[in-house]
Order: C-alpha cells, then sequence, then structure tokens
C-alpha cells in the first residue's frame, strides 16, 4: 500500500533526510587509508545519536531474522550493499566504499548513500562512480507527477548500459516514510510509460546499483553483504525524494559531502 506525504509530513521527511547528510559528511572527514569501517561506524551512530536521532540500519532484521549490526552499511570494492561495519576492514589506497546511512527522526525515516574513493582510485572505477552518480540524478528527474515508476528505471539503465556498466536487479529502491522500506519498489530497470503513476506526494529512495563488470551478484555467508559475482566493483548512490510537479524535491542532500570533499567529489 503506497502512502502519499502531506507537506507537514514532507518536511519531517526532509529533516530526517538532511541529517544523514549531515552523518555521511561526518564520515567524509574520516576517509583515508587506514581506518577501519568500524570506527566510521562508531562516528556515524554517535552523531546520529547526538542529534536525537535513531540509527535505522542498527537491529534491522534480514530475511532469517538476525538483526544488522550496524549504524551504516559499508560496502568495500566488489561488494554492493549491505556490507557489515568492522574493525577488520581497513580501507587502502585504491578501495573504493558506498556508505549507506538511515536515521529515524521525529516520526520519520531518512535514507542515503554515497560512494567514496579511498585516495586515488583507477580510471574506470571513477567512471563507475560518475555514471552511477549521473544514472541517479537521470531518475530522479523522471520523479515527477505523471509519469511512471518505468521512468525512472528507464532513464537509470539507459545510462548505465549505455556506458556498459551492469545494472543489478536483485536489490531496487522504495518507497520512504515512517517506515524505511515501504511500497512501491523502486527498481533501476524498467520500461518508459509503464509501472506505477507517479503522484505528488509520493516519497521514494531512487538507489542504483551498478556494476563494473556482470550484473550478477551473491549474498555472503554473514547473511548481509551483497558482492558481485566476478568480484569486479560496484557503486551505489542513493538519494530520497518527494515526487513534485514539474520537478522532483530532493529530500536528503550531497552538499555537506561535497564540502568535505572539496575538488575530490566525484
Ligand atoms: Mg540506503
Ligand atoms: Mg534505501
Amino acid at each position: 500500500m503506497i502512502f502519499l506525504k502531506t507537506e507537514d509530513e514532507i518536511e519531517l521527511l526532509r529533516e530526517a533526510n538532511l541529517l544523514v547528510g549531515k552523518t555521511l559528511a561526518e564520515v567524509a572527514k574520516l576517509i583515508q587509508p587506514g581506518i577501519t569501517t568500524g570506527e566510521l561506524d562508531r562516528v556515524a551512530e554517535e552523531f546520529i545519536r547526538d542529534h536525537g536521532a535513531i540509527p535505522t540500519f542498527k537491529g534491522y532484521p534480514n530475511q532469517d531474522g538476525d538483526p544488522f549490526p550496524g549504524s551504516l552499511c559499508t560496502s568495500v570494492n566488489e561488494q554492493v550493499v549491505h556490507g557489515i561495519p568492522s574493525d577488520k576492514v581497513v580501507l587502502k589506497e585504491g578501495d573504493i566504499v558506498s556508505v549507506d546511512c538511515g536515521t529515524y527522526i521525529n516520526g520519520f525515516c531518512g535514507d542515503s548513500a554515497y560512494t567514496f574513493c579511498v585516495g586515488e582510485v583507477a580510471q574506470d572505477v571513477k567512471k563507475l562512480l560518475k555514471t552511477t552518480k549521473e544514472a541517479l540524478y537521470l531518475g530522479i528527474e523522471n520523479a515527477v507527477q505523471g509519469k511512471r515508476l518505468g521512468d525512472i528505471g528507464f532513464a537509470i539503465q539507459q545510462h548505465c548500459e549505455s556506458n556498459s556498466f551492469g545494472v543489478v536487479r536483485e536489490f531496487v529502491g522504495h518507497g520512504i516514510g515512517k517506515e524505511m522500506h515501504e511500497d512501491p519498489q523502486v527498481p533501476n530497470y524498467g520500461k518508459r510509460g509503464y509501472g506505477t503513476l507517479l503522484k505528488r506526494g509520493l516519497c521514494i529512495a531512487i538507489e542504483p546499483m551498478i556494476t563494473l563488470g556482470s550484473r550478477h551478484i551473491i549474498m555472503e555467508n554473514d547473511g548481509w553483504t551483497v558482492r558481485t559475482k566476478d568480484h569486479k566493483y560496484a557503486a551505489h548512490f542513493e538519494h530520497s525524494v518527494a515526487v513534485n510537479a514539474g520537478k522532483a524535491d530532493i529530500l536528503s542532500s550531497f552538499k555537506f559531502i561535497e564540502e568535505v570533499l572539496g575538488d575530490k567529489a566525484i
């Protein structure tokens, strides 16, 4: 069931999502060779709680009912999404790390993700990140009243596949509101003009998960971590947006992150 949001509810969603952007900026300050994803997770959790919010991911159950142990999902290199932060995972020069963050405050959820470079990364990897981020914004351009869900997926798929990258099918974006995952599902592939009609007040997280090689993925034995089958790198960028007339309203923000990254931003 799809819940359309009122203007007041959208403002609460924006508040939760801006806190995600600010949390990811705190993480951005720390990303460099030698830091562990466990340390990133501790800093993020403290920042979220200091702002009166709850990290939504912590304790979130998987299909087996096992709770996610972190406040962030940190997915390194061939990991696509849902990587578990750990003191054993040390970032090194040339790595990429997708950092996904969720908050819950005043009854509403925030959800946004950004893929960071650790030091200098290979040119083809840089292009993967840039293309994935561009695809996210092309998807967002289609999150307007009167279009359909398939228009969003089509825009993302078209841009990534025309650059010879793979589009993960098994994991998708989602509605967002009082719950982190609401209807509808928002695939990163689709047919123009097909799918659910987009109405003003529909709030969705759009999150392309794009691979350097084949689009096929496997789940690691930890029950969470999703990685590419061929071990090639994957990128993931996510914004939460509200469908509006004419132009989508982006509720999350990369502004704080990119202020930290400066000219190193993708
Ligand atoms: Mg997310
Ligand atoms: Mg999400």
